[in-house]
């Protein structure tokens, strides 16, 4: 089965659907979203709407949880702060109503683990260090996992008895993932943080057993757009043309 692994959408519409459009094109028919469609972006509704029609699995994320209630803002960021207010205040209830029926991890299946952030907490931690991908690894019950939520693209893996290696992965670097234990995270479709600002996702192929590093370009300008318009802080809008 070849599936399209998406993370981190943000609110970001034109993002979202210009990738959308690409996973059509690849002709990939199954849609894992790892979570936080919400936060940052000025499309909350249209994102959540989108996710609920075309994704098969999707996770709830910290900025999902924020919006619906379960976490405190007083952990977030002042912009992501504003936005998740601003978030709240505009959605709508049926579309909340759908982020509280998502969990932040999905680990029956026998083969992938899921995590919105990581395995060892799946709301929170960022998994941006050997180290702490190391620990993460130790705990995982699935020789394969997936999460989001650093808006970076990388890959860790660990051989047996070795220490963890990661790497940044950028477009088009496949992985082959028939040995070792693995962590992988596709990037982020509504807000790229690795200095390039196209919208990162993944393609998984479970019968070959490899990962490819895809990017799709997206109409920027008009995310940015939508961000001034609401009047949410201007620098959420300027961080998209730099993918930071
Ligand atoms: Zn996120």
């Amino acid at each position: 089965m070849r599936i399209a692994v998406l993370s981190d959408i943000h609110g970001n519409r034109p993002a979202f659907e210009a990738v959308l459009a690409d996973v059509d094109a690849a002709g990939l028919e199954t849609i894992w979203c790892l979570g936080d469609l919400v936060g940052y972006g000025a499309e909350p509704d249209a994102c959540v709407e989108l996710a609920r029609s075309h994704t098969d699995i999707c996770l709830v994320g910290n900025h999902d949880m924020a919006v619906r209630g379960d976490l405190s803002l007083d952990e977030f960021s002042r912009g992501a702060e504003l936005a998740a207010r601003w978030t709240q205040d505009t959605m709508a209830a049926g579309n909340i109503g759908y982020l509280e029926t998502l969990e932040p991890k999905l680990v029956d299946r026998e083969d992938i683990g899921l995590y919105h952030a990581s395995p060892r907490d799946p709301v929170w931690e960022y998994v941006l260090s050997t180290l702490l991908a190391d620990l993460c690894l130790n705990v995982q019950p699935h020789r394969l996992c997936l999460v989001g939520h650093s808006h970076v693209a990388l890959s860790f893996s660990r051989g047996e008895g070795e220490t963890a290696t990661g790497a940044a992965q950028r477009a088009g670097d496949e992985l082959d993932l028939s040995e070792r234990e693995w962590l992988i995270n596709p990037g982020s479709v509504g807000q790229p943080r690795d200095g390039d600002p196209r919208a990162a996702w993944l393609v998984l192929d479970t019968g070959a057993w490899t990962a490819t590093f895809r990017r799709t370009a997206y109409d920027i300008a008009a995310a940015a757009a939508a961000i001034r318009a609401a009047r949410l802080p201007d620098s959420l809008a300027e961080r998209l043309e730099y993918g930071q």
